[in-house]
């Protein structure tokens, strides 16, 4: 955790549940891939973390934006960005929002499947489109392996139909998949797509680039590779794969640029057992998945929390959210321990959450707001 947002915690103690985002921090990981990839062209993914103070930071830094619905798209217009630095990423697109994007200037849209296609040649006429390729993703700890993409030898077919229908096939695009903790994913990726690359130039098509999606790790519980750790495996594959005729590179960096950026700051509301001989203890906290914390489907991913009793005896725990929903449990399975010297009233911190967590929040089940944010 960041001193700046230490000193603001406990200044300010706002109230909870709150989450407190560092500029600084998204401002070097941006700075920091940008160095390692000077080459790269970066689109920051807004559904991380779509709020304005970090669009506009950076939209000053030069970033391009990964957008995925009409509203992301205005509001990286708000924040300053031209179209030019705009794609239009996400697969599942009404035509309507399409012809509205193109209409604003943006030129650069990703599909997967026939349908999409015809949508873009349609509403987008000319514009440059990536076709995404499906990945198993595995070691990814949120993956995209079924919902997106399509296998190597449609995507073939359907960057000839979008020449044939006035499109530009720009390049090719996957997602290794979110959280990504096996490098060698890299590689399988790549790989597939320096195929698709061949298959293409076959067919008279010379692709552009490379769009390597989102899948930088943030700091949760388990280990993670070093930024420099992935990066070298991406240049390690791009070489591999690609010999001397490189394309341009694209990323997408969602969880990698806002994660570890932000602390979610939370009160525990209850403390109690279930019976006189459990040994775990409940604890209630004043958020949970309706608040923002959607993430711990499946406890895919275990947040690191940090509480005023550190250091002292600890037991075993089972972490729930304030709402009267029996699915509001943070962590049954993932073995959480905490101080036994935790109370009631107790103001905790949950680490790297700044992505994937506001905008996940249910606008109010229970009676319970949204976190409120501070951008600082
Ligand atoms: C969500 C998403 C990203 C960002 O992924 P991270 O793992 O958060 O970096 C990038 N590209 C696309 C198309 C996405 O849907």
């Amino acid at each position: 955790m960041s001193d700046k947002i230490t000193r603001f915690l406990a200044e300010h103690r706002p109230p909870t549940p709150c989450l407190v985002v560092d500029l600084d921090i998204v401002a070097d990981n941006y700075r920091r891939l940008r160095d390692l990839l000077p080459h790269a062209r970066i689109f920051y993914a807004v559904k991380a973390n779509p709020a304005a103070e970090i669009l506009s930071l950076l939209n000053r830094e030069e970033s391009s934006f990964d957008a995925a619905s009409a509203r992301e798209i205005d509001q990286c217009l708000a924040a300053g960005a031209p179209p030019a630095r705009i794609s239009f990423g996400n697969t599942i697109k009404k035509q309507s929002d399409i012809a509205a994007a193109y209409e604003q200037g943006v030129r650069l849209f990703a599909f997967d499947s026939a349908a999409e296609l015809e949508k873009l040649a349609a509403a987008a006429p000319g514009a440059a489109v990536f076709c995404r390729i499906i990945m198993a993703a595995t070691g990814a700890d949120w993956p995209q392996s079924r919902k997106f993409g399509c296998e190597v030898a449609m995507a073939r077919d359907l960057l000839i139909s979008a020449r044939d229908r006035g499109l530009d096939p720009y390049g090719v695009s996957f997602h290794v998949g979110s959280q990504q903790r096996d490098l060698s994913q890299w590689d399988i990726a790549i790989g597939k797509t320096a195929m698709l690359f061949t298959a293409l130039n076959e067919a008279g098509i010379e692709l552009g680039a490379v769009n390597l999606g989102g899948g930088f790790p943030a700091r949760y519980r388990p280990q993670v590779p070093s930024l420099e750790a992935s990066v070298e495996a991406i240049t390690k594959a791009m070489t591999r794969h690609f010999g001397n005729s490189l394309p341009e590179m694209i990323l997408e960096p969602g969880r990698g640029i806002a994660g570890d950026a932000g602390v979610i700051g939370a009160e525990v509301v209850l403390i109690s057992r279930k019976s006189y001989d459990d040994e775990r203890r409940w604890v209630y906290l004043d958020i949970g998945r309706f608040g923002g914390l959607a993430e711990v489907m499946d406890e895919c991913i275990e947040y690191r929390i940090r509480t005023p009793r550190d250091g002292g005896p600890e037991g075993p725990v089972i972490l729930a959210g304030p709402t009267c929903d029996e699915v509001d449990i943070l962590y049954e399975r993932a073995d959480y321990r905490l101080p036994l010297a935790l109370e009631v009233g107790d103001r905790i911190e949950i680490l790297s959450t700044g992505a994937y967590t506001a905008t996940y929040a249910s606008v109010g089940f229970n009676g319970f707001a949204p976190p409120r944010e501070f951008y600082i």
